[in-house]
């Protein structure tokens, strides 16, 4: 059975000597390597005419790219994914920006994608489709009558219904889920919020991890991604052996300094400024530690095209140079903040520098900052991780410090408590912490994905599906429609119908 993988970007290789500083490109590239079939998705690129498909052939795996359109990028990509689906889905509705136009051109790009994809695919074809960029794509693939087995997986988290609910269009939305067959998401929170939208919103009949809507059914279940422990672990002890850069500058610029670590990509969801707020009252709190130790919080750009992480910008920079300037010394910089983009090797070698990983995210589908920075420490001295309970990790990763990130006093005793651990407390917590890493890494995060898609048994296929399932107010909503534009906004090509959910 072929595998199909389709994301909102796709990086031919050759190319992927850039860093990658997202976790999905590094997973599924080691997936779809491993097992061979086509990657489908946007090249990353704009172009205002050509619009054909790109295609390249790298050993087992087939890569098909399109180009978007300068204003596609605006309305599916920077406008509906990144500023009305991201804060939402991140619980975070004060930032939430909808606008009408930007939901139209994010279906718009769904219905070109599921067009030119629909003549790839082959009968027994498996197809994965990942994240949020791409919740409406398997119904877009069902009206061309696709019949095949279609998962997604969900890597961001899922917000509560009353949350999800203030989203407008949500229920049209979250309607197109049940062209699905399988759901993953991080966790059993998610899939428990997820199942009660699929009810709340849209009257779908729920059973345990079944989902029924008019003649479908879909599986929603939690599927933890993981890392490739092996590899990092490799890597980080290399990078002692080898004295790395990283290894050998930090070593020079902290001589015996201890060094707390963050690696975020700059975004308001990763609570970089909560951080480093909570790291100054630490200092505050313990004067003792003033000169022995310092945080380097490497936050590589992101999304700087949307206003809110322009903000985020500014406002890291004017709390770490506000926090320095209180707290330093003619000869000691508590606070470094690096806006740049490190590459694996690098990473490593850093982690397993660093006596503690503060890894505090106001909400986060995973973090795969945190498994790294365990498979990276040295098993005979490791540091200790602090651990947001907002991160999808924790539910994993109960032997790390839990901290509320909201609760900047219980940070900053986070890290004194970390720094302070004693060799056999931070041994007995690593080996738990590394055991469940390793149990649970990237491949077993692939298979076990993929035997429960391949294993499902599909239903209604020989016509390609036209559910019918009732709203709230007990009116029938037809799949078939449920992706069409909203009112309001035009489509060349065909009639606008306002969405019955949502009238
Ligand atoms: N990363 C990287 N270089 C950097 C910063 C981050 O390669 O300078 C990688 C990091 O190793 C991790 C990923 O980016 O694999 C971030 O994944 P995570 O789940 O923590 O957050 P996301 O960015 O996907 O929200």
């Amino acid at each position: 059975m072929r595998l199909v993988i389709v994301s909102n970007r796709v990086t031919i290789p050759e190319r992927q000597e850039k860093v990658a500083a997202g976790g999905l490109a590094v997973a599924l590239r080691e997936a779809l390597e491993s097992r061979g079939g086509l990657w489908f998705g946007w090249s990353g690129e704009i172009s205002e005419t050509v619009r054909e498909l790109r295609t390249a052939q790298r050993g087992k795996v087939s890569y098909c790219v399109t180009d978007l359109t300068e204003a596609e990028r605006q309305t599916y990509y920077l406008g509906f994914s990144n500023r009305a689906l991201w804060p939402n889905m991140h619980y975070r509705l004060g930032l939430t920006e909808f606008s009408r136009a930007d939901y139209a051109g994010y279906l718009g790009v769904n219905r070109r994608f599921a067009k030119a994809l629909a003549p790839l695919l082959k009968p027994d074809d498996l197809i994965w489709i990942h994240d949020y960029h791409l919740i409406p794509l398997a119904a877009e693939l069902r009206r061309r009558g696709v019949t095949n087995r279609i998962g997604y997986f969900h890597h961001i988290p899922w917000p509560p219904a009353e949350v999800f609910g203030a989203l407008p269009f949500s229920a049209t939305l979250i309607s197109t889920m049940s062209a699905y067959d399988l759901i993953g998401v991080q966790t059993k929170v998610d899939a428990r919020n997820l199942c009660d939208g699929l009810a709340t919103l849209c009257g779908a009949q729920v059973d345990g991890d079944r989902v029924s809507m008019g003649r479908r059914r879909t599986l929603v279940r939690a599927f933890p991604i993981g890392i490739d422990v092996e590899a990092f672990r490799r890597l980080a002890s290399a990078s002692v052996r080898a004295a790395t850069i990283p290894i050998r500058t930090t070593k020079q610029s902290l001589g015996e300094r201890k060094l707390v670590i963050g690696v975020d990509r700059l975004d308001y969801s990763k609570g970089i400024v909560q951080r480093l707020e909570a790291f100054g009252t630490f200092l505050r709190n313990h004067p003792e530690y003033s000169r022995r130790v310092g945080l380097l919080q490497i936050a590589p750009p992101s999304r700087s095209d949307v206003p809110e992480y322009a903000e985020l910008d500014r406002q890291s920079d004017e709390t770490a140079g506000r926090l320095n300037a209180a707290l330093g010394e003619f000869d000691w910089t508590p606070i470094r903040v690096v806006k740049k983009a490190y590459s694996r090797n690098a990473l490593a070698g850093f982690y397993r520098r660093a006596q503690v990983g503060l890894v505090t995210p106001m909400r986060d589908g995973m973090n795969l900052v945190a498994k790294e920075y365990i498979a990276a420490q040295d098993p005979e001295d490791p540091g200790v991780l602090v651990l947001s309970r907002f991160a999808g990790a924790s539910h994993q990763m109960g032997e790390a410090l839990i901290v509320n990130p909201y609760d900047t006093h219980e940070v900053a005793e986070a890290i004194r408590t970390a720094l302070a651990m004693p060799r056999s407390e931070r041994l007995r917590r690593f080996q738990t912490l590394y055991a469940t890493i390793d149990a649970t890494d990237i491949d077993w995060w692939t298979s076990r994905y993929l035997d429960a898609l391949a294993g499902i048994e599909t239903v209604e296929e020989e016509a390609p599906p036209r559910p019918v399932k009732r709203g709230r107010a007990g009116r029938a909503i037809s799949l078939a429609r449920s992706v069409d534009l909203p009112p309001g906004t035009t489509r060349r090509t065909s009639r606008a119908i306002a969405p019955a959910a949502s009238r």
